[in-house]
């Protein structure tokens, strides 16, 4: 059985005019010969209408309940497209993540994939020509829904697509492929033939939304081939694999951005042994994920701490802190939401040196601060103020040719 996975996002499923595009895409894989599993996307919108309404309901939405409620998204738009299939004799049915089942941890609003049935799966496949998979969802050991967080539509197509063996993964978006940067920034973005899934990573995990990180992640470790392309034109798109030996010779594949940091400083800690595991620990207990870290020692025996957190948890984080800041010796805390992370990533970095250089120096020609560095094998990444995030990857881009 040749099977292909083809995962439709939020604009590819907006209204019934791109759904018959969908449509169109699916019956061309079936008549090469392919079963298809379609895996979808809520409506362009509804995910975050979802959210909205649930906060007018309760400051504080129960997790559970929340996963139940942004899970009727993708069941919306699985219904539907199927009722289309079917009108035009196709024999199809759409599949909730529990029907699958798509097993996951209980970590409700990011949910992990544990496993996925597939010789159930098969069987089902065995008498349907096209599945329509809800992306995003899943349920975990007591069959309670869960979601795995925004995005992941991406995710639960990859881990399909591993499950059953698939030829590939194909994601229809509402942009050509994976571009060298978010081509709604920069007119002058290319798109990429082909990149790692180590550069994709890095990419995703620096804010290019395109992919989500986990179902990078996802690919990477059961090999499965990404083809990333446009619903709304033919031609062939980016396709995600192993590095090979032509990835390297570029300085650089790509700029991400990440507008969603806050940086917190604390002032004059203790400069001792387990001063920074007793900041770190209970952030981390409360499931935050601390990004960028610098220590800087300020006078004797003291040093300021700087890092970085989500914007949506600041609050809590600094809650946290207040807690513990006499323990520390800290003596006063700063924090600031107004900041933006900007990243320039590529294999060929390894072999290429001065990409550092270069990056700052086109930061300083327009006049932009670097407030934190942090580097990978990779990548390099400056904290900069928000409001200059559009010009720093435009400036980025230019500085290493991206455009040509
Ligand atoms: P979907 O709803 O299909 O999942 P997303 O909105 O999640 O689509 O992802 C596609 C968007 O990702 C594009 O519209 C683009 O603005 C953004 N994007 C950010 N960085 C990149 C990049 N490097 N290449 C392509 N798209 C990118
Ligand atoms: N509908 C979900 C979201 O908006 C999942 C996805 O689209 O991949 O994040
Ligand atoms: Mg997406």
């Amino acid at each position: 059985m040749r099977i292909r996975v083809q995962k439709y996002g939020g604009t590819s499923v907006a209204d019934l005019e791109c759904m018959q595009k969908v449509r169109e895409k699916v019956l061309k894989a079936l008549d090469m010969g392919y079963k298809v599993v379609v895996v979808l996307s809520a409506m362009s919108g509804e995910t975050n209408r979802l959210i909205e309404m649930a906060g007018r309901w309760s400051k504080r939405p129960d997790l559970c309940e929340m996963d139940v409620l942004l899970a009727t998204g993708e069941q919306t738009s699985i219904a539907l497209f199927s009722m289309l299939l079917k009108e035009c004799g196709v024999k199809a049915r759409s599949m909730l993540g529990f029907q699958v089942p798509i097993q996951t941890d209980k970590s409700f609003g990011k949910a992990r994939i544990l496993d996925i049935d597939a010789d159930k799966l098969k069987a089902v496949l065995d008498k349907y020509d096209v599945l329509v998979v809800a992306g995003f969802q899943g349920c975990d050991s007591e069959k309670r829904i869960t979601t795995l967080g925004r995005g992941g539509s991406d995710t639960s197509a990859v881990a399909l697509a591993a499950a059953l063996n698939a030829e590939d993964c194909e994601i229809y978006t509402d942009v050509a492929g994976v571009y060298t940067t978010d081509p709604g920034v920069c007119p002058q973005a290319r798109k990429i033939t082909k990149i790692a899934y180590e550069e994709m990573l890095e990419m995703a995990s620096m804010g290019a939304k395109v992919l989500q990180i986990r179902s990078v992640e996802f690919a990477k470790k059961y090999n499965v081939p990404i083809h990333v392309r446009s619903t709304f034109s033919d031609g062939p798109g980016t396709l995600v694999v192993q590095e090979d030996k032509s990835m390297e010779s570029a300085m650089v594949s790509g700029v991400a951005y990440d507008k969603d940091q806050a940086r917190i400083t604390l002032v004059e800690v203790f400069d001792e042994p387990g001063v920074a595991a007793m900041i770190f620990e209970p952030i981390s207990r409360a499931n935050i994920v601390v990004d960028m870290i610098v220590q800087n020692p300020s006078r004797e025996g003291k040093t300021d701490m700087t890092f970085t957190v989500p914007k949506g948890n600041t609050e809590e984080t600094l809650k946290i802190l207040k807690r513990i800041k006499s323990d520390i010796g800290a003596s006063g805390i700063l924090h600031d939401a107004d900041v933006a992370k900007v990243s320039v990533i590529g294999v060929g970095m390894r072999n290429h040196s001065g990409v550092a250089a270069i990056a700052f120096s086109a930061l300083k020609n327009e006049n932009i601060n670097i407030m934190i560095i942090s580097t990978s094998e990779i990548k390099i990444s400056c904290l900069i103020e928000e409001k200059y995030t559009e010009l720093a990857v435009r400036t980025l881009h230019e500085a290493f040719g991206l455009d040509k």
